[in-house]
């Protein structure tokens, strides 16, 4: 914006002061301010979204008209609210900048970092589209558990092979949900055999084969890429429930059939057993399923906290002033249960914020940081009216019925029932029931809760409704 630019909405000031008076100037227009002039798009600003909106409906048009007489060439005003233009990006959404996620590698890295793969690899890793390989997914960032116990065995075992040797299972097939270590454990095992350049490992994800066969087929060189496929020691593939299309799949099942025969190591990742890779054909799910097929399970607690704190120790190596309180490390495993990849996002919140604001992490900041990673643990909360809507519906009377004084049998059941369903599904008192149920006395909510306690343990066609009942209720 130029000072030209400024003059001209001095005018237009003083022509709305002269249009509106200064009294509806001062309570509208004082406090706007002209942020640019772009081409035939004009844009304003005021302090709050209530003038925005106060502005936008009633002074549109002189505000435009204003200006027209002043600039003929404007045509569209922008109105925006200061405060959200003009404050600093806020910490989450730089984030990625500082912090990058950990399948890219961008500038600042907070776990450990390891060299990268020796020479010998690369050319054969790079000819074949090797899929790059993240410096802290290794072994010595795994933490092992009771859920991938065996996992990380296995996939210890098949690092520290030699050529020759043989080999122990093959394929050796992990599988697990999402964000639970699968690549992790898979890029450790490429790094392993990496730096010892013993022998020759190439991590592929499904999509970097399918895309390395395209390729090769288009450049008409299938046979120099197969060959050189040959030439590799060990073949990890990650994401195999991405392997799609029959060429593919007939390429993918001719590789691993020769890599298995020929004695060289092939390590599957995978987000579902081999009999649950529906799109692979019947002979290759079966030859998946022939070597050894490990599950890994949820995170535990306990894994979860081991995971945060061998981070925090890796990001310190990077951030030396970054520290986190065990207390803030125990909130964070008991409350983000998902999986690793939340976990990774919990912690890079902290840093994010601890490096921009120079604040120490505290709970307090946790908490408000991580709030949205924090799956709803809590049964959804009950309200009385709820329970009455659904169990007057289900007994065909009214809601006004049961909170009515009626003593016909055909509300007094269903009015029990309700009584006991609130005493049972919410954390309301006793009297506090009675008085939502047409302001009646908690004795008489005790009884009905007590009658129908006794009903359900002997009259089972009672404590099938109560079950639907609660069926509705809860979801
Ligand atoms: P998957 O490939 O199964 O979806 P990843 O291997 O990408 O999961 O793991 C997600 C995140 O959780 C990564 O940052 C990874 O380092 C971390 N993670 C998962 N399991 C572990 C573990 N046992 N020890 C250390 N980090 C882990
Ligand atoms: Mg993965």
């Amino acid at each position: 914006m130029n000072s030209s630019d400024q003059d001209f909405w001095n005018r237009v000031r003083e022509r709305l002061k002269a249009s509106v008076g200064d009294d509806i100037f001062n309570s509208w227009f004082a406090r706007m301010e002209l942020e640019a002039l772009e081409g035939d798009t004009l844009r304003l600003s005021v302090p709050t979204r209530f003038l925005k909106s106060w502005v936008q409906s009633h002074y549109a048009d002189k505000l435009l008209a204003c200006w027209q007489e002043e600039v003929s060439t404007v045509a569209r005003i922008e109105l925006t609210v200061r405060s959200a233009v003009l404050k600093p990006l806020p910490p989450k959404a730089k984030a990625p900048e500082v912090v990058a996620p950990a399948n890219d590698k961008r500038e600042i890295k907070t776990g450990i970092e390891m060299p990268r793969a020796a020479a010998p690899i690369s050319a054969v890793h790079d000819a074949l589209g090797g899929s790059p390989l993240d410096p802290r997914l290794s072994f010595e960032s795994f933490v092992v558990g009771r859920s991938n116990t065996l996992a990380h065995a296995a996939a210890k075992q098949v690092a520290q092979g030699r050529r020759g040797d043989q080999v122990m299972f093959n394929p050796l097939y992990i599988h697990a949900g999402v964000g639970l270590g699968k690549t992790h454990l898979l890029q450790s095992i490429a790094w392993a055999g990496n730096a010892t350049a013993e022998r020759k490992v190439l991590y592929l994800t499904a999509e970097k084969f399918m895309y390395g066969f395209v390729a090769a087929l288009r450049a008409q060189n299938a046979l120099a890429f197969k060959e050189a496929l040959r030439a590799i020691d060990v073949l990890v593939i990650d994401d195999l429930q991405f392997l799609q299309g029959k060429n593919t799949q007939a390429e993918f099942c001719h590789t691993l059939n020769a890599l298995i025969d020929s004695g060289r190591q092939v390590v599957i990742a995978a987000d579902r057993p081999p009999s649950e890779l529906e799109t692979l054909d019947e002979r290759v799910r079966s030859r998946l399923a022939g070597g050894l097929v490990v599950e890994m399970g949820s995170l535990g607690e306990e894994l979860r906290f081991e995971i945060l704190k061998a981070r925090v120790g890796a990001a310190k190596a990077h951030h030396p002033g970054f520290d986190v309180p065990s207390a803030v490390l125990i909130y964070i495993a008991k409350t983000v249960t998902h999986n690793g990849r939340d976990l990774e996002g919990a912690l890079n919140r902290l840093l994010a914020h601890s490096k921009l604001t120079g604040q120490p992490v505290t709970l307090e900041m946790a908490e408000r940081e991580i709030r949205d990673l924090i799956r709803p643990q809590e049964p959804k909360r009950i309200k009385i009216e709820e329970i009455q809507r659904i169990v007057a519906r289900q007994y065909n009377v009214s809601r006004a019925d049961l909170l009515s004084s009626r003593r016909t049998a055909n509300v007094v059941r269903p009015r029990q029932v309700a009584m006991y369903l609130a005493k049972l599904l919410t954390l309301r008192s006793l009297p506090e029931i009675g008085r939502r149920f047409g302001g009646r006395d908690h004795t008489t909510v005790l009884h009905a809760v007590r009658k129908i306690e006794n009903l359900v343990n002997n009259d089972t066609s009672l404590a099938e409704e109560i079950e639907i009942l609660k069926r509705q209720l809860q979801d």
